[in-house]
């Protein structure tokens, strides 16, 4: 069957209309496309650069209005439901597709669907009850990590566990609703590949990053990630390993654990553009963001040659705490873009802006968005 393709003039519906449809449109917009996003809030970040849809992504009469006002569907989260999703791809053509979003929106099916393919990853039980949590910990071992199996994200919706005796809160505090449960990994650094794959499947991947969370926030990223080629190579087999057989089009995230003894771990894998990646705005000569229109569109791919080594740090909503940042001493270094998406209020860990460097100099490029992020930090206190 011949691939559809759409081409510049036409309609790109995204189903969510935060920061990443936001920038997925902002390079639509640029190259020629009109956008509709469907979000519940009027005032989300892509209102400013493309037609809002108003609706809750679970309401299948607004995805349907969406994609009906669209002439292609993709999608900025993972969390719509798959009956919606369905819908969608009744009337339109949806790429990621519904049965890629199937496999990987339900943690159980997505640690199901690594183990399949022989992909590594971490222990893990499927945890329906709290009977089977305290079984599984027995085998499991201490610590862990419950995940509520659907909905979580920026490590929301799970709970470490460091004694046998928390499982019944645990349990609770995740609404006693199916969860899986995790060995803790005991990790070196955390590793992540974006890479996009074309409808002709054609998949081309930008450099391994290397990402720091804290309180399960992605907060500073690095690429190309400073670990020897083998592993960097050894990542990017893994993902294309993990897209192929997932036979998906547009963007895959998938995130790793380098463990202690120099072995990857899958951690969880991601159908979209994803914060890791934002580096590769201004960094590579095709973003994360066009190359997820390109592959949608049915599009060649760009190229993902990277110009210099990138940082980027994330503005979370804590830096709002005495009102707006100041953002001068950011903008007066040469080497930082900032990014702000425009949101109206500001929330503790909510994701407001990021700032990329880019250097000749991997070390030098963290540095600077680490000062540049302490100094915010500082006038916030
Ligand atoms: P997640 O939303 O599942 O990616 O979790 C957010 C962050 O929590 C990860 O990036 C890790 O820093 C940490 N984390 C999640 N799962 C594990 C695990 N099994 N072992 C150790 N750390 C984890």
């Amino acid at each position: 069957m011949k691939t559809p393709v759409f081409a510049p003039g036409q309609t790109l519906g995204i189903l969510g209309g935060g920061q990443l449809g936001k920038m997925i449109a902002i390079e639509a917009r640029r190259m020629g496309y009109r956008v509709k996003v469907l979000d519940p809030d009027t005032a989300c970040p892509a209102a400013e650069v493309a037609d809002v849809v108003q609706g809750e992504w679970s309401d299948p009469a607004a995805a349907l209005e969406l994609a009906l006002a669209s002439d292609v569907v993709t999608l900025e989260t993972e969390h719509v439901p798959f009956a919606v999703l369905a819908e969608v791809e009744r009337v339109r053509t949806l790429r990621p597709s519904a049965q890629v979003l199937r496999t990987i929106q339900d943690r159980y099916n997505q640690r199901h669907f690594l183990h399949r393919h022989d992909l590594p990853q971490t222990r893990w039980a499927n945890i329906e009850s709290l009977g089977q949590l305290q079984v599984a910990l027995g085998e499991i071992g201490l610590p862990a990590i419950l995940k509520r199996r659907t909905g979580g994200y920026d490590g929301r919706a799970q709970v470490r566990l460091y004694a046998a005796d928390e499982a019944e809160s645990a349990w609770r505090a995740l609404g006693e609703s199916p969860c899986i449960l995790e060995a803790f990994v005991d990790f070196t650094a955390e590793l992540s590949v974006v890479l996009a794959r074309s409808a002709q499947g054609e998949i081309r991947f930008f450099a391994t990053a290397e990402n720091v969370h804290k309180n399960g926030i992605l907060h500073t990223t690095v690429a190309p990630a400073r670990f020897s080629p083998g592993i960097r190579t050894w990542a990017e087999d893994l993902a294309t390993r993990a897209a192929v057989a997932l036979e998906l089009v547009g963007v895959l995230t998938v995130e790793f654990f380098l463990t202690r003894d120099d072995r990857l771990l899958i951690n969880e894998m991601a159908p979209r553009v994803h914060n890791s990646g934002h580096v590769t705005l201004g960094a590579c000569v095709t973003s994360q963001f066009e190359q997820q229109l390109r592959a949608v569109c049915g599009l060649p791919l760009g190229s993902q040659h990277q110009h210099a080594p990138a940082a980027m740090v994330n503005l979370l909503g804590d830096l709002w705490a005495n009102g707006e940042p100041n953002f001068l001493a950011v903008l007066a270094e040469p080497r930082a873009h900032l990014h702000l998406y425009g949101k109206r209020t500001a929330r503790a860990g909510r994701k407001m802006g990021h700032i990329t460097v880019l250097s000749d100099d991997t070390d030098e490029a963290l540095s600077v968005a680490e000062r540049l992020h302490a100094q915010l930090a500082e006038r916030a206190k």
